[in-house]
C-alpha cells in the first residue's frame, strides 16, 4: 500500500478550458500559456490534450520549448521572458520560438546570435507594471533595432497588465493603443482576467493561463464555473488516523486549534510538502467523503487535520479532497490568503499523478 495522496488531471478540463477561452474571444488566436510545467499540471500532459487545436504555447524555458519541439508539436512557441543570452537567439531561431524583447540588451545579444533562420518577435512595452518592458517612447528605436539586425520576421506588440483582476487596464490600454495605432503592428496584451472582462484588450493573440487549469482571476466576482470553466487537477488522499478530542484538548503543532466541545478529528496523508499551503487557517474547506467540513490546526509537512465532528460514517480510509472537482482550489486559495495559480504550482514531485 503506498500512501494514499494522489492529482489527477483530467486533460479533456483543460481542452475544454482551453476551447472556453477561445469562445470568449472568437476573433483572436489563443497562446496557451504553459509555462511552469503547466503551472504544475505536467507539461505534455496539457499541451498533448490540445495538440490538435492549441494556436500557440507560451512559457519561458528553454527546455520546455524543446520538450514541445522533441514531442512533435509545430505551433508557435512564445518565450514569455525572452533570449537571456545570443545562444538562445541562436536556438529559438533553429527551434522557430517566438522570443519577447523587453530590454535593449536582447537586441545586443541577437547581434552576435547565429541565426539561420529570421526569428519572430514580441515587442514587450512597458505601460505602467513596470516589470518587464521598454517605455512607450524607446519603441521606435528598438523597433529600428530589430530590423536594423536582418535576423527578425515578424514583430507583434505585446504588454501586460497589472490589475485587470481588478481596478481594470483603461490607462494601460489607452498608452498601447496610441503606440500600435502608430505602427499598425499586430498585438497581445490580454491574460485570463483581460480576456473575461475586456474585449477591447483581445487584441490578435490573447494570452489565457489560469483560466485553463479552471481557476478564475477573479474567483470573488466570476465564480469559476460561473464562466464555464472546469477543474483540471483534484488532489485527493485519505484519512489515516482519527482522534477523539475533549473540550480543551490541541490539535498540532503550536496547539492552534483547542476543541470547544468533545469532537472527533481525522488525520489527512497532505501536507505543505504535498502542495498544501502551510498558512491556510483551521476552516480552510475540504470534502471528506464527498461532504465539506474543515481543517483544524496548523497544517504540518506531511499531515493536515480535519473536523470529522458532522461526519460520523467517516473512518480511516476516507477519501478526501483537499481541491478540484467539487472543491473548487479558488476557495481553498481564498482561505489561505492566496491564489490558486499558487497551489497548483506548489504540487510536489513526491505526488503521484493519474490522468
Ligand atoms: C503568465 C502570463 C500570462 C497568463 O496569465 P494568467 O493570469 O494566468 O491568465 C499572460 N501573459 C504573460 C506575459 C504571462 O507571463
Amino acid at each position: 500500500m503506498t500512501r494514499p495522496i494522489q492529482a489527477r488531471i483530467d486533460a479533456a478540463a483543460f481542452r475544454h478550458n482551453y476551447l472556453q477561452a477561445k469562445s470568449h474571444a472568437p476573433r483572436s488566436r489563443a497562446w496557451c500559456v504553459v509555462k511552469a510545467n503547466a503551472y504544475g499540471h505536467g507539461l505534455l500532459r496539457c499541451a498533448e490534450s490540445v495538440r490538435d487545436i492549441a494556436d500557440g504555447f507560451a512559457l519561458l524555458d528553454m527546455a520546455e520549448a524543446e520538450a514541445l519541439r522533441k514531442a512533435g508539436f509545430t505551433q508557435p512557441i512564445l518565450l514569455l521572458e525572452g533570449c537571456f543570452d545570443a545562444d538562445d537567439w541562436s536556438f529559438a531561431s533553429h527551434q522557430q520560438l517566438t522570443a519577447v524583447v523587453h530590454e535593449p540588451g536582447q537586441i545586443e545579444t541577437l547581434a552576435r546570435a547565429q541565426c539561420p533562420k529570421p526569428v519572430d518577435v514580441y515587442l514587450k512595452i512597458n505601460t505602467g507594471m513596470n516589470r518587464l518592458g521598454v517605455l512607450p517612447a524607446t519603441a521606435d528605436r528598438m523597433l529600428e533595432g530589430l530590423r536594423a539586425s536582418g535576423k527578425i520576421r515578424q514583430i507583434t506588440l505585446m504588454t501586460h497588465f497589472a490589475d485587470a483582476d481588478g481596478a481594470g487596464i483603461e490607462t494601460q490600454l489607452t498608452c498601447f493603443r496610441s503606440l500600435r495605432e502608430a505602427h499598425g503592428l499586430p498585438w497581445s496584451t490580454a491574460n485570463s482576467a483581460a480576456l473575461l472582462r475586456f474585449p477591447e484588450a483581445h487584441g490578435d493573440w490573447v494570452r489565457p493561463g489560469i483560466m485553463l487549469y479552471g481557476g478564475s482571476p477573479m474567483p470573488e466576482t466570476m465564480p469559476a464555473a460561473q464562466v464555464g470553466l472546469q477543474p483540471v487537477m483534484t488532489l485527493t488522499s485519505r484519512i489515516i488516523a482519527t482522534q477523539s478530542l475533549q473540550a480543551g484538548d490541541q490539535v498540532g503543532y503550536s496547539g492552534l486549534f483547542i476543541a470547544d466541545r468533545a469532537m472527533r478529528v481525522g488525520v489527512v496523508a497532505c501536507g505543505y510538502a504535498d502542495a498544501y499551503p502551510r498558512h491556510a487557517p483551521s476552516g480552510t474547506p475540504l470534502l471528506v467523503d464527498g461532504q465539506r467540513t474543515r481543517t483544524v490546526g496548523r497544517v504540518s509537512m506531511d499531515m493536515l487535520v480535519c473536523d470529522l465532528s458532522d461526519l460520523p460514517q467517516a473512518e480511516i480510509g476516507s477519501t478526501v479532497t483537499l481541491w478540484g472537482a467539487g472543491m473548487p482550489a479558488d476557495e481553498v486559495a481564498a482561505s489561505a490568503g492566496t491564489v490558486s495559480y499558487e497551489l497548483f504550482c506548489a504540487l510536489a514531485a513526491r505526488v503521484p499523478v493519474i490522468t
